[in-house]
């Protein structure tokens, strides 16, 4: 039985640790291993079975960008983990010197199961105590910790934490918590990654895949978003081997999200359904799919900074600069018709302030990942992978510091942060 001045429930109290990190995606791995690596304990609860998030689960394997301009700008954790994990099987990086013609050439190809076994290995070496399937369902602070309720397969239980860190990308606990977050006017459309083999590619007739494209879109049998363009539907699906819709999200509940899932991999049997009437398309197969819609855009939270576009876009180095970020602004409309794309001048490498990382009025609770606190366009850029990342280990290395300081999150020292991350072989800017 679980009894605090502010409530009763009948849930025991399975963990008493320091850190308490919600969200084992990209950006909570590095949280929860550098936490443990600089000796707090620490609990990673994930919703799933594996770690990795959109990157293994979401199967949008190719994280970036972790260099700019020929120079690597992010470092530690993250980066050691997508390394190991191209190691294990094709071991073929882009050549960082070069500044690539797209930037998404820089971008690092890894297995899926390569990345979510390397983040097991390095969270249970750094001593992180992993909950699988689990999710929390509240969370109160009394007095200097928070007591956060999660349900797992037994039942309800509680955790008693000195600082929790959310990564769960949609900011559910900073929501839980009662802290502000906010949601886009409209959010950019979700997709379910989807890889295609089995065709014959020279055997294709576009223009007759266009006119059999368009009847069928006028019947109402294939819809508005199951392909890419109306100009030339399925050309580059088929030419990359990767399906890739777009489709509405309303918002970051499990109802609607479940919509999702289910309108997902509807709009893939229309697609898949249609292209085996193609002559060469005859045995088109998936050759694998998502565990789950990738999802670009939900809350994010009202932090203490928030990260324009306009600063973001001119690299502005804030006071309290604690990692580099880099990738274009990269909106995709709701309706994925086109995308807001602002690319950044040569040389100039935006920063994410420590700031941009802690909820207003939070006492010890830190984001990471790509709920940080940010404006829209701003998001669609420092919501890549290698940031999430980066602001991962960084809010790992801030929760030690509140817990050894017996400080609130936004009184963390920003100089004995930076020092303790470039110890830990971190690029700070
Ligand atoms: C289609 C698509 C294409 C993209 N293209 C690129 C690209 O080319 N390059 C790039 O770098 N980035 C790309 N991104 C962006 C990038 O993948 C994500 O923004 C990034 O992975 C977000 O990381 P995160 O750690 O914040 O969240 P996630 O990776 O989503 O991790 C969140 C984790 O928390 C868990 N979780 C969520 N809610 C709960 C809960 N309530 N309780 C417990 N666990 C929970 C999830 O299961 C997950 O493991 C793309 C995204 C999408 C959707």
């Amino acid at each position: 039985m679980y009894k605090s001045k502010k409530m009763t429930c009948d849930a025991p109290v399975r963990y008493e640790v320091d850190v308490l990190v919600v969200g084992g995606g990209v950006a909570g791995c590095p949280a929860a291993i550098q936490a443990s690596r600089l000796g707090v304990k620490t609990l990673l609860i994930e919703k799933n079975g594996m770690l990795g998030g959109t990157a293994t689960v979401g199967a949008v394997n190719f994280p970036g960008l972790f260099h700019a301009w020929g120079k690597q700008i992010i470092s530690g954790i993250g980066y050691d983990a997508v390394i190991t994990a191209n190691a294990m099987f094709s071991g073929q990086l882009p050549d960082f010197s070069k500044v690539p013609k797209n930037h998404w050439e820089n971008q690092i190809r890894v297995d899926r199961f390569a990345l979510a076994y390397t983040f097991d290995k390095m969270c249970i070496e750094s001593g992180v105590e992993i909950c699988f399937h689990t999710m929390p369902v509240s969370v109160i602070r009394e007095d200097d910790k928070y007591t956060v309720f999660c349900a797992d397969k037994n039942g309800i239980f509680a955790v008693s934490a000195s600082v929790v860190i959310d990564t769960t990308g949609d900011a559910d606990v900073v929501y839980m918590a009662g802290y502000g977050t906010e949601t886009g006017c409209e959010l950019q459309p979700a997709t379910l990654m989807t890889y295609i083999e089995g065709y014959d590619i020279d055997k294709i007739d576009f223009d007759l895949l266009k006119q059999m494209c368009l009847a069928e879109y006028e019947k109402g049998t294939l819809k508005a978003g199951d392909f890419q363009s109306i100009e030339k539907p399925f050309c580059d699906e088929l030419r990359t081997g990767q399906i890739y819709q777009h489709l509405p999200v309303e918002d970051a509940s499990a109802r609607s999200k479940s919509r999702l899932e289910a309108a997902s991999r509807a709009a893939i049997a229309r697609a898949i359904n249609f292209l085996k009437k193609i002559p060469g398309c005859e045995n088109i197969r998936i050759s694998h799919f998502g565990g789950e819609c990738g999802i670009r855009e939900t809350r994010r939270i009202k932090g203490e900074t928030v990260i324009s576009a306009e600063n973001y876009v001119s690299g502005k180095v804030y006071p309290d600069a604690v990692c580099y970020s880099f990738y274009p602004i990269d909106l995709h409309v709701s309706n994925g018709e086109y995308i807001e794309q602002v690319f950044l001048k040569p040389e100039t490498v935006p920063t994410i302030p420590y700031s941009a990382l802690i909820p207003q009025g939070s006492f010890r609770m830190l984001t990471a990942g790509r709920c940080l606190s940010s404006d829209r366009q701003a998001n669609s850029a420092c919501r890549v992978q290698a940031t999430c990342m980066a602001t991962g280990q960084v809010a790992g290395a801030a929760a030690y510091l509140a817990v050894k300081d017996g400080c609130g999150v936004s009184d963390v020292d920003v100089t004995e942060l930076k020092v303790l991350l470039k110890q830990q072989g971190f690029i700070v800017p």
